[in-house]
């Protein structure tokens, strides 16, 4: 099985923006974007993206997840980068004309059509380090994706850095390539010191999120995860998550947790942990790490509740369960 994100289909959407404005979305080989070596995205990361998931049902049809929400936050990442803003319809357009496109390869469950909305600012001026591209390239990525979980879903170990943060508090909030470099070497070190899987980043003592998931607190019947502010991603994992836990009668507690309360309450029998993303779903976390010592997680195996909010969402996702929140819209 090839790495996920690797596999790539051989067509896309996109849309250029020049001084005329947006040009009619087409699809185009998936190779052939042409860049001045001093595009605006090269220097200066004028650059975000997306990720959701289309899925395949049973009788065949096809069903893009909360792509509304996805789209909004790429216009959102795209005004606090400076990058020229686009119509919500216009990008929702694109999504739906590539995977209409290639819906034969639309894998079935567990795998899904995984989708990269990309835009990045393309104008060729070294001299704009404090000024906008003024012109720009929207285009969408297709990546069919198998089963993330293949060989059991092993539960996390996860650094907990207290120091450093994972990029400018400013841009926590926008999906950009500069932050996920910015996240790369703590990650690296904290593989090679202590061999944990990822960084969980609380600068200060507050708990917020790893290089590319939302992190999440199961005690009982509470689950505890941070507040919304502009620091860090908006997960929209997270909110489904939270979503599929109140309805199960969970009480969802949203607001500033300290390492301190963490540790406290994962070391509990019956505490639990998970990341949320859209590639991972729900993964469970076994260890915390502070200082050098470990910190198991409850009794450090995936844990029930977890695996049932997880199966949960799959199952509004594969057409098992009622889709009451109306997440899905068909392709
Ligand atoms: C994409 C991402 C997430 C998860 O967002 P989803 O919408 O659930 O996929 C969380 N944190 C970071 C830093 C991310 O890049």
């Amino acid at each position: 099985m090839a790495a996920f994100g690797t596999v790539f289909m051989p067509e896309m959407a996109l849309a250029r923006f020049d001084e005329s404005g947006w040009s009619t979305p087409a699809m185009v080989a998936s190779n052939s974007i042409n860049l001045h070596p001093g595009a605006h995205v090269l220097h200066y990361a004028s650059t975000c993206f997306e990720g959701l998931k289309a899925f395949r049902h049973e009788d065949g049809s096809i069903h893009l997840f909360r792509m509304d929400r996805n789209v909004a936050r790429m216009q959102q990442s795209s005004e606090l980068l400076s990058l020229p803003a686009f119509e919500k319809d216009m990008l929702e357009q694109m999504i739906i004309d590539s995977v209409r496109r290639f819906a034969a390869e639309v894998p079935s469950p567990p795998g899904s059509m995984y989708i990269r909305p990309t835009h990045i600012g393309t104008e060729a001026a070294i001299g704009k380090a404090a000024a906008p591209t003024a012109s720009s390239l929207l285009y969408v990525l297709l990546s069919p994706v198998g089963d993330y979980f293949a060989g059991g879903a092993k539960p996390l170990r996860l650094l907990l850095e207290e120091h450093g943060a994972r990029c400018a508090a400013h841009m926590g909030m926008v999906k950009s390539g500069g932050n996920y470099a910015s996240a790369l070497q703590p990650i690296l070190k904290a593989r090679a010191s202590v061999q944990a899987d990822q960084v969980l980043f609380c600068p200060g003592g507050d708990v917020q999120e790893t290089g590319a998931a939302n992190f999440l607190l199961i005690d009982g019947n509470e689950i505890i995860t941070k507040a919304l502010d502009s620091t860090f991603l908006h997960g929209v994992t997270r909110d489904s998550i939270l979503t599929l836990a109140r309805d199960r009668g969970m009480t969802v507690s949203e607001r500033e947790l300290s390492v301190d309360e963490l540790l406290e309450r994962a070391a509990k029998p019956g505490a639990e942990a998970a990341l949320s993303g859209t590639a991972a779903v729900l993964t469970p976390v076994g260890t915390l790490i502070r200082d050098g010592k470990e910190h198991q997680v409850g009794n450090g195996e995936a844990g029930p509740t977890t695996l049932a909010l997880r199966q949960a969402l799959n199952a509004i996702q594969w057409g098992k369960a009622e889709d009451k929140h109306g997440w899905l819209r068909k392709v």
